[in-house]
């Protein structure tokens, strides 16, 4: 059943972060790249919260370092230098990533600052070799138009990426890539005035097309992500960090709505059912010794290690652990989501999933005994290192009790289908200082002057220029600005000669089927792209084979287009060569032809192409079997 979002009170904001194609990155000369190799540099180091000017800690910081984590940073030297190594100051702004700024502040109406700060905004997760991610205000107060509505724009930023996860080792090591690190991002905020899944969703692609206006929007996973600040009048603020494609908005605010609607809910039964806050006690039992000859196998494992099982009785949360927040994500997800994050163990067990997993009923029942617990009483327990259990348990014990106020407010992050998990508490306020190596960088009246002397077309002017001039319909025309390949589009109807219904048509739907079906599309590049059309467009390559040519370059890293006409055997015939192929045709189907006179032409068309599909055209093929035909009578 659909939700009236009007009726709930839904608010919604949204921030866009999308990575900018300069040449160089934030601070430095490096390119901004990623790379796939082995590093060629790594160096650990460990994680330290960094104190603000004011003396304050971000407690999601401090919780971190308290971890004892250390990170092992990957590099190579393309991609950076002794900056993102935190090893020299940074180098003064980026005057490209700049203007890139303003071009979509000013498309946005929004008013430029005179003097850009540059700030710390602290980030202890280890993301940041520094401890703190640089960003400043660029522009503030803007809005769009969004079908019939202004949307208000807060600001549009500049900020440096982070470093990337890429994987955690034995011992508390996390590997970071510094790779990414320093990258331009340019983030635009609105204000919190969205209120349906379908308008965030909207939103989204309006800012998201006039990022792409600019020419410098970076391309591929990962390149943009969306946060967004979400809330319904009694549940909470929830931040849900990076949802990666713009087509998910919607459903991640669906999800949310109704993850908290159903938190609510739980609520009030808790409450009907008077149970009390003070009865959920961090009361943690060892129950090592109730589990000792269990056939679960997590358990086992935990037992042969001489890991403890340590257990905490939830009063009257029966049945509410298994309750459904989300298709296949329950108030039990929660509670271990929280345990994971805070305790760093695999996850939980509780009884309402139990008898399973290799727990039999009398274990279940030996387990109450031994924390008594009654009927309606739940029981979690945890198998791990002693200091981990406790700690995974006084989160559960922490988040059962939210369970009696309601929604929580924390930030969560976003999964590939559009639901989300816990990530962190909510930071506190007091997180930005300024950064001392960068001096205050003018926004002179003459730069802003330059720059909307050269802006770019609108979204929407640009959509009715484009099916006018390419006689594309409004479907097509919108798909293929909204694809990431808006830009390019233009560039290869100019070079090609290739009729822009078909080049539009490949960009959008050809292109979203290969990528379903498993193509690494990023692995292409917009001058390999240029060049197949080129080739369709003088004959080299037929329009039929596009599809093959691309995917083989994608498989085919560095090669090029002449080189994929090669691998895939698809060298075009000449016209004298085609009218052989067809003369002997004709000659071994005489006498269907005989028999079936004009009819036979399909017939004759299917055994030609099936021959020669991708290395002739097929209107040319038609064309020479039409005149063969007519001599051959
Ligand atoms: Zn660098």
């Amino acid at each position: 059943m659909a939700l009236d979002y009007a009726k709930i009170g839904l608010k919604c904001g949204l921030e866009i972060h999308q990575q900018l194609s300069t040449s160089a990155k934030l601070f430095c000369g490096c390119r901004p790249e990623l790379f796939k190799e082995e590093p060629e540099i790594t160096f650990v180091r460990r994680l330290r919260p960094t104190q603000s000017e004011l003396g304050q800690v971000d407690p999601a910081a401090y919780f971190e370092f308290q971890k004892g984590v250390r990170i092992r940073y990957e590099a190579n030297r393309a991609t950076s230098c002794l900056v993102e190594m935190d090893e020299e100051p940074p180098h003064p702004l980026n005057m490209e990533a700049v203007e890139t700024v303003l071009t979509v502040a000013l498309m946005m109406k929004a008013r430029p600052v005179d003097e850009i700060h540059v700030m710390r905004k602290t980030v202890i997760d280890g993301s940041n070799t520094t401890g703190f991610q640089r960003t400043c205000v660029i522009a503030s107060n803007g809005e769009i138009q969004v079908g019939e509505k202004k949307v208000p724009i807060q600001h549009a930023s500049l900020e440096e990426d982070a470093a990337r996860k890429t994987g955690d080792e034995e011992g508390d090591i996390i590997r970071y890539r510094i790779d990414r690190l320093g990258i331009p991002l340019i983030e635009v905020a609105t204000a919190p005035v969205i209120y349906s899944p379908k308008e965030a969703q909207e939103v989204a692609f309006a800012i998201g097309r006039i990022l792409r206006a600019t020419g410098k929007a970076m391309r591929g996973l990962g390149t943009i992500r969306q946060d967004l600040n979400i809330s319904i009048p009694d549940g909470a603020l929830i931040e849900i960090k990076g949802v990666q494609e713009l087509e998910l908005i919607s459903v991640a605010v669906e999800y949310e709505v109704q993850r908290q609607l159903n938190l609510i809910k739980i609520t009030e039964e808790l409450k009907r059912n008077g149970v009390k806050e003070n009865s959920i006690r961090e009361n943690f039992v060892d129950v090592t010794e109730a589990m000792k000859e269990t056939k679960c196998k997590v358990l086992r494992k935990a037992l042969d290690k001489n890991e403890q099982i340590l257990a905490v009785k939830l009063p009257q949360f029966k049945g509410f652990l298994k309750r459904e927040l989300l298709p296949n994500f329950r108030l039990g997800t929660e509670l271990a989501d929280r345990a994971r994050f805070w305790g760093r163990v695999g996850g939980i067990f509780h009884t309402d999933e139990l008898p399973a997993y290799g727990i039999t009923g009398e274990e279940v029942e030996a387990l109450r005994k031994f924390v008594e617990a009654g009927e309606q009483d739940a029981i979690v327990f945890v198998a791990d290192k002693s200091e981990n259990c406790a700690d995974a348990l006084k989160a559960v014990v922490e988040r059962a009790g939210e369970a009696l106020k309601g929604v929580p407010e924390e930030t969560r992050s976003a999964n590939p289908d559009g639901t989300t998990r816990y990530m962190r508490p909510r930071p506190g306020a007091a997180r930005m200082y300024p950064e001392t190596d960068i001096p205050p960088t003018q926004v002179t009246e003459e730069l802003v002057k330059v720059i909307r002397g050269r802006l770019p077309e609108l979204p929407e002017q640009k959509l009715e220029r484009v099916m006018k001039q390419y006689k594309l319909n409004e479907k097509l025309a919108k798909q293929v600005l909204d694809s990431e390949y808006g830009e390019l589009f233009e560039a290869v109807v100019k070079d090609s000669s290739v009729s822009p219904t078909i080049v539009a048509a490949f960009l959008t739907e050809t292109l979203k089927a290969l990528k379903r079906d498993g193509a690494q599309t990023d692995k292409v590049s917009d001058g390999q792209l240029r060049e197949i059309f080129r080739c369709v467009g003088s004959g080299e390559i037929t329009k039929e084979a596009l599809a093959d040519v691309f995917v083989w370059l994608s498989k085919n890293e560095g090669k090029s287009v002449k080189e994929a006409v090669v691998g895939l055997g698809l060298k075009t015939v000449s016209t004298e060569q085609l009218r052989a192929i067809v003369d002997r045709v004709i000659a071994g189907n005489k006498s269907l032809i005989k028999e079936r006179g004009e009819a036979s032409f399909g017939v004759l068309m299917g055994i030609i192409m099936r021959d020669l599909r991708g290395k002739a055209d097929a209107s040319q093929v038609s064309k020479v079997l039409k005149e063969r035909l007519m001599e051959a009578k």
